[in-house]
């Protein structure tokens, strides 16, 4: 195993102590394979909508390992790549169906937070998509417009001096402002969800991959030392899903990538403002996201995702965007060209081929699975926990109803194919945004 204080700066702040390996038989109800944000939140809604449910937890490494211990920590209303995109994809009341969906998830981890009283660090802060181009204004203003005309009404423009009085650059020419999103220690926020579901009756296992599913009368889980019989399992493997034979090719992985400064002291604060510390993105298609840490740290990422072979999953560390983040923060901020780079990571998003999110049963409902959130999952796989829950457990709830559970998704290439359709969609994003940098 890997060690988990690489994975990431959240990580390497934590002294984790490891949950048992799995040895021998173990019966249960359900099996949930991931220790992420969705397989811990299903595990959570499982215990609490049927607290007699046997329920166990595999991971592979640690929870938190994956995405959930190492992502920027937006939690955030996004479904999908855009709004537009899945009204045209969907339709238009599915579009406006996903975003309740996405402010109903926000709330959920809202709540949850307060509820068990998480301490992740937890910011209501608001969030800022930021034009820094006179066609990133433009498209901002657009999509301001189409979000306005479909019903959404907790998105305004600020101009550039409006948003000078929060947060100062250069290079910030205005952008749409949305009040309601936060910013969280992510691995903060599992590793205190795994407490929760622990006291619940719930049993994890770490440092247990499962290698094998066998669908006999039980669904049987292999692992190295041992085995699980179980009545459903969830695959909640994320971008990880496309190792396991039976959705080979429901979504693929791709790589996105963070840097992370030094403290800011109160010079920097007075160059670039930023007292309300809320989070930060800009309008490319492959877009930078930024915001501070509670220890006033700058965190940047994205800039570019990185594309992986076959099931090569050894992209973590990426030094070419490293060094692209770096310049980027100085076109960003060149105010703060003093700041010192500390902590680089990365890690693996999951990506369907039509760029939307999904869930669903397959083998009879067996098995069920969620892909597909990309770089929007903090908030949606909570939600999406709770869904999965309900489907375990034959309820219909509005949530069961999405269009998005149980939808055909269109099936990734086998590789070289997958390879080659991911670099040219990768490829046609970069140049799009070569042009609008500008
Ligand atoms: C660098 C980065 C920045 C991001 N920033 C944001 C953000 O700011 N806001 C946002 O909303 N989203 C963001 N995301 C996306 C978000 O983190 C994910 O959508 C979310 O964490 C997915 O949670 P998950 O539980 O589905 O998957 P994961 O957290 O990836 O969990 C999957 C787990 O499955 C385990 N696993 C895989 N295979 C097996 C196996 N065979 N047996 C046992 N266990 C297995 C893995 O070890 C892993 O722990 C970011 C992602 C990355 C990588």
């Amino acid at each position: 195993m890997e060690d988990y204080r690489e994975k990431s700066f959240w990580l390497s702040q934590m002294d984790l102590e490891w949950e048992a390996e799995l040895e021998g038989t173990v019966n249960c109800d359900v099996a949930i394979i991931g220790g992420g944000y969705t397989g811990i939140s299903t595990a959570h809604f499982l215990k609490k909508m049927d607290p007699s449910m046997d329920v166990v937890v595999l991971e592979r490494d640690l929870v938190g390992y994956g995405a959930s211990g190492r992502n920027a920590g937006f939690s955030m209303k996004l479904f999908g790549f855009s709004m537009a995109m899945t009204k045209m994809r969907f339709g238009a009341d599915n579009a406006m169906q996903a975003h309740h969906y996405m402010t109903e998830a926000v709330h959920l981890v809202q709540e949850m937070v307060d509820e068990y009283d998480i301490d992740c660090d937890y910011e209501h802060t608001g969030f800022f998509r930021l034009a820094t181009s006179e066609a990133y204004e433009r498209r901002i203003k657009k999509e301001i417009e189409f979000a306005r005309s479909m019903g959404v009404d907790d998105i305004e423009w600020k101009s550039a001096d409006e948003v000078a009085e929060e947060v100062r650059s250069p290079n910030f020419r205005g952008g749409a402002w949305e009040p309601d999103s936060a910013i969280l220690n992510p691995a903060k926020l599992i590793r205190g969800m795994k407490e929760v579901v622990e006291e619940q009756g719930v049993t994890i296992y770490e440092g247990t991959p499962v290698e094998e599913i066998d669908k006999g009368d039980r669904v049987r889980l292999t692992t190295p030392k041992g085995e699980v019989l179980a009545d459903r399992v969830v695959l909640a493997t994320n971008a990880y899903t496309h190792l396991m034979p039976v959705l080979r090719t429901k979504q693929a992985p791709a790589f996105t990538h963070i840097i992370l400064t030094e403290p800011l002291g109160e010079e920097h604060f007075e160059k670039i403002g930023w007292k309300r510390r809320q989070g930060l993105e800009d309008a490319r298609n492959m877009i930078h996201y930024f915001r501070l840490t509670a220890d006033n740290r700058l965190l940047l990422g994205g800039s570019d995702v990185k594309i992986p072979f076959g099931n090569n999953m050894d992209l973590d560390r990426d030094g070419e965007v490293f060094e692209r983040l770096e310049e980027d923060l100085q076109f960003l901020f060149p105010q703060l060209a003093d700041l010192k780079v500390e902590h680089r990571w990365g890690g693996p998003v999951s990506v369907t081929l039509d760029m939307a999110p999904a869930l669903g049963e397959v083998e009879g409902g067996r098995l069920l699975y969620s892909v597909g959130c990309t770089g929007h999952g903090v908030s949606l796989t909570h939600l999406n926990g709770k869904t999965l829950a309900e489907l375990v457990l034959e309820k219909e709830t509005e949530r069961t109803e999405m269009f998005f559970v149980n939808r055909w998704v269109p099936p990734w290439p086998p590789e070289p194919l997958r390879f080659a359709a991911t670099q040219a969609v990768r490829g046609a994003l970069r140049f799009q945004d070569r042009l609008t940098d500008a």
